[in-house]
């Protein structure tokens, strides 16, 4: 069968450091060892993004040596030991992320599975899959089913309308969500026809992964507005980077920019443990000074909450900047210009 327009790009893309070397002439070898252990994939149109060597786009998908370092967790979220089959990472009661897909269009050098993505242990075979919807099926608790991986999206239209199908008939299932990066590194494959695919499953939401407000292109927002017409709801989560994003007019111009692509921002993600991304981390203070930077500045539309998932399972958990500064009969509240400000509250129950 001949491939779709997006295939042919996926396979066109680059996939080994030397290739990359040759590309913007650097001596490939060092990293010979880091390609071993993580693999590499940049698709024609983000290898297209990139300016120059070590802007935020190439610092987001090159291999860097620093992701040998032995520090950090490989499991940071403690997702192995919720997962009552391999496919499924159930740990809220009422939601479970479906793990679709072991492959992703691009390999994002920061990302939280980087020990699973693109490998073999990773791929999930047809059994999985099928134990996956039985699981769902078998436990009524789950009304929110997250289909992620890897990337859902690289899977062919017939594959994923199939999955979604099978999900969306379980009763129990109230609503169906998409993790994708797709819309960002390879918008292409966010057809017409793929959107009028995805409308049979409605209510479907779906969030993307902008990371920085180069990724916002005329491409990528033509690929959100095909979703949005569909009647798909967008969110998008955003990874806390630094030398990437972790600046206030950086996030701000890509919360805003966000918003026009009628793409809500619902997540800043505080980098996690990873093995092999400590390189991007920031402290929490960064990010608690970027949301306040933001606040009284940006649309309260653009303001999405600020997470830490805990390590070991233990979940996510906004953070916020700390404006009460005074509790008890009467509150001391910091305003977004810094004046503080107090407010007669009721006695303690
Ligand atoms: C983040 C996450 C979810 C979804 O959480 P929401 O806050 O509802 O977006 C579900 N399951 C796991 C394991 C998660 O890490
Ligand atoms: S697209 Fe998502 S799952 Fe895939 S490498 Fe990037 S962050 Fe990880």
């Amino acid at each position: 069968m001949a491939l779709e327009v997006w295939q042919q790009a996926l396979k066109e893309s680059l996939t080994s450091v030397a290739q990359l070397a040759d590309l913007f002439d650097f001596d490939a070898q060092p990293l010979a060892a880091v390609e071993d252990k993580y693999p590499l994939r940049i698709t024609p149109y983000y290898l297209n993004l990139i300016e120059k060597v070590g802007d935020p786009i190439w610092k987001q998908c090159v291999p860097d040596l620093r992701e040998l370092a032995a520090d950090g967790l490989a499991d940071p979220l403690g997702e192995d030991s919720l997962s009552p089959v391999p496919a499924v990472i159930h740990r809220y009661p009422d939601r479970a992320i479906f793990l679709v897909s072991g492959s992703c269009a691009g390999y994002c050098r920061f990302c939280t599975r980087k020990r699973k993505v693109g490998c073999p242990g990773m791929v999930m075979s047809f059994r999985d899959l099928r134990d996956g919807i039985d699981y769902i099926a078998a436990t009524p608790g789950i009304r929110d089913v997250i289909l992620s991986g890897g990337d859902p999206l690289v899977l062919p239209d017939a594959v994923l309308e199939d999955l979604l199908a099978r999900v969306h008939q379980i009763p129990h299932v109230e609503i169906i969500r998409i993790g994708t990066r797709v819309p960002v590194t390879l918008p292409e494959r966010i057809s017409e026809h793929f959107c009028t695919m995805l409308k049979k499953f409605h209510p479907l939401y779906l969030n993307t992964h902008f990371n920085h407000p180069r990724e916002l292109t005329e491409s990528a927002a033509q690929a959100c507005l095909r979703l949005a017409d569909a009647g798909i709801v967008l969110g998008n989560q955003t990874v806390l980077l630094r030398g990437v994003n972790d600046q206030p007019q950086i996030i701000s111009a890509l919360f805003r920019g966000l918003l026009k692509m009628r793409v809500r921002p619902y997540y800043l993600h505080h980098m996690d443990l990873a093995q092999g991304t400590a390189h991007f981390r920031t402290s929490v203070e960064t990010g608690l000074k970027i949301m306040a930077s933001l606040r009284g500045h940006v649309s309260g539309l653009a303001l999405p909450y600020y997470v830490i998932d805990l390590p070991g399972g233990r979940g996510k958990v906004p953070l916020l900047p700390q404006d009460v500064m005074k509790i008890g009969d009467s509150l001391a509240i910091r305003t977004a210009s810094g004046d503080i400000v107090e407010y007669p509250d009721l006695p303690s129950e």
